[in-house]
């Protein structure tokens, strides 16, 4: 088993806490980590998100985190996950890189020059709203509408050539907020467009045990979405999210048992952005 989504922004970059998540690892019975740090840890990822401060639509959240982050250095994390495979752990190199509408090309400059094994695609900001910082950044917001904007950014995200793999795909739910009934078949449609990009463009889907350790409660992402994912045989990974050593794989069985229900037999793992398959 691999789980190819873990931060180790809550301790230092050094060998000796990379080790612990290993150590974890070993535990649970995982035989390879990808460590995929938010872009935003990286001085050289500030321009992109530097727009979301300025302007219409901007907000004091987003202002007070963006002065506080991007305080490592890219070059230096590299370097940290080279030496940790050099002393015998078997890591990917990753990264998990925000879309941001129109810093495409940003984003693309960047990770071209660092040898990432793969590179995790998130939504985490819909215009210039960090919807999932905390709960309350929800207030006076059209839950509604807010699904419809996560999806039609998740649909350019699919679409931007950035990403090896769909992160959290449903990551809208996090807080617990559902859209009206009535709202369903639109978003249906929605995701089965998005799903069909994400085939098209070899992209795998990742099923994360995060959801279960958040208010939604479930894993990212629902069923529904995994069926037609393995309908349209799009490949998947294993993640955590672990921001902490002790999630490392965490549920990892639960989740390759909703895998297997919808027919799954094997997993992606990636070296240099070239995507392998592996039996479950
Ligand atoms: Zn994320
Ligand atoms: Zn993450």
């Amino acid at each position: 088993m691999i789980d190819y989504h873990i931060h180790l922004e809550n301790g230092p970059y050094t060998l000796e806490w990379l080790e612990e998540f290993w150590r974890q690892a070993q535990k649970q019975g995982i035989r390879e980590i990808g460590i995929t740090e938010h872009c935003h840890k990286f001085s050289e990822f500030y321009p992109m998100f530097a727009p979301l401060t300025e302007g219409e639509g901007s907000y004091q959240y987003m202002r007070d985190w963006i002065t506080q982050d991007f305080q490592h250095d890219l070059a230096q994390y590299i370097e940290l996950l080279l030496n940790a495979r050099s002393a015998g752990i078997p890591v990917k190199i990753g990264l998990e890189l925000d879309y941001l509408s129109g810093m495409e090309s940003v984003a693309r400059r960047i990770i071209d020059q660092y040898p990432f094994d793969f590179i995790l695609g998130s939504v985490h900001v819909i215009g210039k709203w960090g919807f999932d910082f905390a709960p309350d950044v929800w207030e006076g917001r059209d839950v509604n509408q807010a699904y419809l904007d996560y999806y039609a950014t998740l649909d350019q995200a699919v679409d931007s050539g950035l990403f090896d793999i769909a992160a959290h795909f449903d990551l809208i739910k996090v807080w617990g907020q559902r859209p009206d009934h009535t709202l369903i078949p639109a978003l249906e449609a929605l995701v089965e467009g998005i799903l069909a990009k994400v085939a098209a463009n070899q992209l795998s889907l990742e099923l994360s045990s995060a959801g279960w350790r958040k208010p939604v409660g479930e894993q990212y992402p629902a069923c529904i979405i995994i069926q037609r994912a393995a309908d349209m045989q799009i490949p998947v990974t294993f993640a955590s999210d672990a921001h902490y050593p002790w999630d490392v794989g965490a549920d990892w069985k639960r989740l390759t048992e909703i895998a297997g229900r919808y027919g799954y037999q094997e997993y992606s793992v990636y070296t240099n952005r070239q995507r392998i398959s592996v039996p479950l």
